[in-house]
């Protein structure tokens, strides 16, 4: 059979845009397929606006507390509607870069939802009429269609946001309920309170980040942004009703809250259903497709990257898997990705940052005896004539009997920049030694790195 393209990607965001790009730089006829702007999650409604969002939260809470400095200020005037526009204007103009990048490429765009019809079919519908425009065809496809955030099957959930709502807003809430304790949920909590919302987090559990080191969740909860949100543990969301404009949430404790608005933060899932992929009969992992170690499905013409795998759900990590499976597929390469030491970061004010084993879960697989921890908690230098000081945190996770470094965590103003540094030295297999005997670098923050001794 003859087919249009050799490769059709499903899917514009990080991992099927740098598939896209590397197959069609070795020569392959490439198609994109997208819905939404081009740019997925991570441009579009996710890392990149988050994170100008929390530059915006940065910079306020640094003038809110510089007096100590001798920067007097007579009060900020923070116009939330400013950000946003500005937020929507920048994804816009990456957006469309990454367009331009494709068309440079000769990538061939296809505006619309992609349905497969056969194992090398997919009819493009258009996103408003539903209309089918186009049917394509391709030897191979890679699906790359991301996640959705997952909602609460409760009363009244619509009228609840998602973070995709948040970068539509016209303006900030006064005051605002969220539901969950992992990244988006702290990350947003974070913003919010630090640019003037009234915050309430909602958490199922007994403490923010479950799952992340227990030091790093604590340094969190203690810290200034939080103290200053009310969180309200071991609790579940019952319902959600609407009350002279705002929202009334009732817990299943019985007790109720009233905020103008409340954004779920309980997870994400991958949005496969609008692919059509029932009749293929594909293997699944969970709500997961299933994939082999070259993003392979269980149907050898279609593959699978980014958040519809159970990999790290993360920017990077999709990147990684679209060029490993073109370099792979259209370059005959043989890579695979490298899941070790994974570098991760809550950009939370301040952020926390972590790589490897976190204490519980090192002690877990090699037991208690065999595991040493070195750490430190300090006011750093930065903060010393603000009001409300932040600490930070920094620790080490070692292997007694090998003196390997098995985890590395931060709590602390820009330990993103520093951990990503710090997992280049343990994806080389450093010991603590190879710590102790760097010279340190005075006065910052990182040189507690190289100079905590047991
Ligand atoms: P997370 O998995 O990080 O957190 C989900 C939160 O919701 C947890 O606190 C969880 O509680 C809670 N939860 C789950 N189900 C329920 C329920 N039924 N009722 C009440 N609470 C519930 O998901 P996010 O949505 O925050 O983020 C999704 C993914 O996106 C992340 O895992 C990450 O891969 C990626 N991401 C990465 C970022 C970064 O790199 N900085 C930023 C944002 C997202 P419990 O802990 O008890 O399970």
């Amino acid at each position: 059979m003859e087919f249009e393209f050799d490769l059709i990607v499903v899917g514009a965001g990080s991992g099927g845009l740098a598939a896209a790009k590397r197959a069609a730089s070795y020569g392959a006829k490439v198609a994109i397929i997208e819905a939404n702007q081009i740019g997925g999650t991570c441009v579009i409604r996710g890392c990149v606006p988050k994170k100008l969002m929390v530059y915006a939260a940065k910079s306020k809470k640094n003038m809110d507390s510089s007096e100590g400095y001798g920067l007097k200020n007579e009060g900020i005037n923070f116009e939330s509607n400013i950000l946003l526009k500005n937020v929507r204007e920048e994804v816009s103009r990456l957006s469309n870069l990454h367009r331009n990048s494709l068309k440079k490429l000769n990538i061939t765009i296809f505006e619309g939802l992609g349905r497969f019809i056969t194992q090398n079919e997919l009819e493009i519908i258009c996103s408003n009429t539903k209309k089918i425009k186009n049917k394509i065809s391709s030897k191979k496809i890679l699906i790359s269609v991301g996640g959705k955030p997952k909602k609460l099957n409760i009363p009244g959930i619509d009228l609840a946001w998602t973070s995709d709502d948040i970068f539509e807003l016209e303006k900030f809430p006064k005051s605002l309920l969220i539901v969950g304790g992992g990244y988006i949920a702290c990350e947003f909590a974070s913003i919010f309170r630090n640019l003037g919302t009234e915050v309430t987090q909602l958490i199922r559990g007994k403490h923010l980040l479950n799952g992340f080191d227990e030091d790093l969740s604590l340094c969190l909860e203690e810290s200034p942004t939080f103290t200053d949100i009310k969180i309200i543990s071991n609790a579940q969301l019952k319902s959600i009703d609407r009350v002279n404009g705002n929202l009334e949430s009732t817990l299943e404790s019985g007790d109720k809250l009233l905020t103008n608005n409340i954004l779920i933060a309980t997870g994400r899932e991958p949005n496969l259903l609008p692919l059509n992929l029932d009749f293929l009969n594909l293997k699944m992992d969970g709500q997961y497709l299933d994939v082999d170690e070259l993003n392979q499905t269980s149907n050898a013409n279609i593959f699978a990257v980014g958040d519809i795998i159970n990999k790290p759900n993360l920017t990077p990590v999709a990147i990684e898997q679209g060029r490993v499976f073109s370099d792979n597929f259209f370059n005959d390469q043989k890579r695979k990705v490298n899941y070790e030491y994974i570098p991760k970061a809550v950009f939370t004010i301040p952020e926390i940052s972590t790589v490897g084993l976190s204490e519980k879960r090192a002690k877990e697989i090699y037991s208690e005896k065999n595991i040493k921890i070195f750490k430190c908690k300090f006011t750093p230098m930065s903060n010393t004539f603000k009001k409300n000081k932040s600490k930070c945190m920094l620790k080490i996770v070692v292997h007694k009997l090998t003196d390997k470094v098995l985890g590395c965590h931060m709590f602390g103003e820009t330990s993103s920049e520093i951990i990503q540094m710090v997992s280049v030295s343990l994806n080389a297999g450093i010991t603590k030694k190879d710590f102790d005997i760097t010279m340190a670098l005075h006065p910052t923050i990182s040189e507690e790195f190289v100079t905590m001794y047991g």
